[in-house]
């Protein structure tokens, strides 16, 4: 179980339902990748945790904002990021997205198709290009495949078509998927790229960068078997590290690094104070009885990652006891609205009551963003945060 003592606190004291999230491990998260990874530039993905305090505690901390969209740089720029650390990080955009960001002063756009490209030049002319290379998502709970990125024949394409419209063709991205599991999707990643960038080279294209995007693991959860995912982080790093010099050593001119972590920096820092709403046990067509949890909180509230992974419970009245094996389920009338697909059983304590607390743990990433408009008049949560430092305990409150 991973949870500092400063969000044990936080959960202990909340008795309402709220998202918390401790600042001081988000920053620790952070520091931490830089001392991993030394001269890399963070740009914080912001989809996985769009909540205004926490992206001005990055902020302040030196890092950029990966943004998908003009809200999302107007976002950025809210919590204090210089325009200059903001790229425009999707390559789907429409022109009106393009011309947004570029007046908000956005001049580095993700892109992978010609027509993206064009549209860039004439919505934002003299921009600096990244083109996305595809990535076959093996090894990741969630590939991200298909949707973005362009073969490794086609980089050189895009990127001189890019300059050919009097942009500048800055750099390559990819994302090796979300919640990437092995340190051999990593190794394949930069064969890719040492490949991309000796075709550029030969093409006369000399980029600066190299993103390396998302996809570094969240530590705390588990399988839909209720195991721990466990990642191989150091070795993920190692490979990581070995891969940028390599990548470092074929170019001819300095290349710099960036990094588009989302869930990695903030998914265990955060976690939900729900509640029971009931502990029922029914007997299910097949004649089989079943116990089924339902807690106030479920995907319509944000959990809508539990399609492909558990998060922690816990009960804090219950430590000890007898327990029951239960199904885990949403408030909603939505049948959809069930933890792990109904199939890993979660240990319950058999004498949990309506409004006991439940802590949903690991739950920082995406929650704040998978919320609903409140699905059945469920609200969404309120985010809640707490400092390092001891006079700022009582944090705050959003929404
Ligand atoms: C979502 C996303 C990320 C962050 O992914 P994580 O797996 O949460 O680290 C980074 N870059 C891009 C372009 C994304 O779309």
């Amino acid at each position: 179980m991973y949870i500092t003592s400063r969000l044990h606190a936080a959960l202990t004291a909340a008795t309402e339902d709220q998202l918390v999230f401790d600042l001081g491990g988000i920053e620790d998260r952070y520091e931490s990748l830089l001392r991993e990874f030394p001269g890399i530039s963070i740009r914080f993905a912001m989809k996985a945790c769009p909540v205004g305090e926490v992206l001005s505690c990055l902020a302040r901390k030196g890092a950029g904002f990966d943004a998908a969209s003009p809200g999302e740089v107007a976002q950025a720029l809210r919590a204090g990021a210089p325009a200059g650390r903001i790229h425009y990080g999707n390559t789907i955009k429409s022109d009106r997205n393009i011309a947004e960001a570029y007046r908000l002063g956005v001049r580095d756009f993700a892109t992978d198709s010609v027509e993206d490209v064009k549209a860039i030049a004439a919505q934002a002319p003299g921009a600096r290009v990244f083109c996305r290379l595809a990535t076959d998502g093996d090894g990741a709970l969630w590939g991200l495949t298909r949707k973005f990125g362009c073969s490794p024949a086609e980089v050189p394409l895009v990127l001189e078509t890019a300059r050919a419209e009097g942009l500048t063709p800055s750099g390559i991205s990819l994302h090796v998927g979300s919640q990437q599991m092995t340190a051999r999707a990593w190794a394949g990643a930069f064969d890719r790229m040492a490949g991309v960038m000796k075709a550029l080279d030969a093409r006369g294209i000399q980029i600066d960068h190299v993103n390396l995007g998302g996809g570094l693991p969240a530590l705390g959860y588990l399988d839909l078997c209720g195991r721990p995912l466990a990642p191989p982080l150091t070795t993920m790093f190692a490979v990581i590290r070995q891969g940028m010099r390599r990548l470092g050593a074929i170019s001819r001119a300095r290349l710099d690094f960036l990094m588009e972590p989302g869930r990695h920096l903030v998914a265990d820092h955060g976690a939900v104070r729900a509640h029971v709403s009931r502990l029922s046990t029914r007997r299910m067509p097949s004649g089989e009885r079943q116990h089924w949890l339902y807690l106030s909180c479920g995907k319509f509230n944000g959990l809508y990652e539990t399609d492909a992974l558990q998060y922690p419970l816990v009960f804090p009245s219950h430590l000890g006891g007898e327990y029951v094996h239960a199904v885990v389920a949403g408030p909603t009338c939505d049948s959809d609205d069930v933890f792990n697909r109904g199939r890993g059983l979660v240990q319950v304590p058999r004498d949990v009551a309506s409004g006991d607390p439940v802590w949903i743990l690991a739950s920082g990433a995406y929650s704040a963003s998978y919320t609903t408009q409140g699905f059945n008049g469920f609200s969404p949560l309120p985010c809640t945060w707490i400092h390092r430092e001891p006079q700022h305990v009582l944090g705050g409150r959003s929404r």
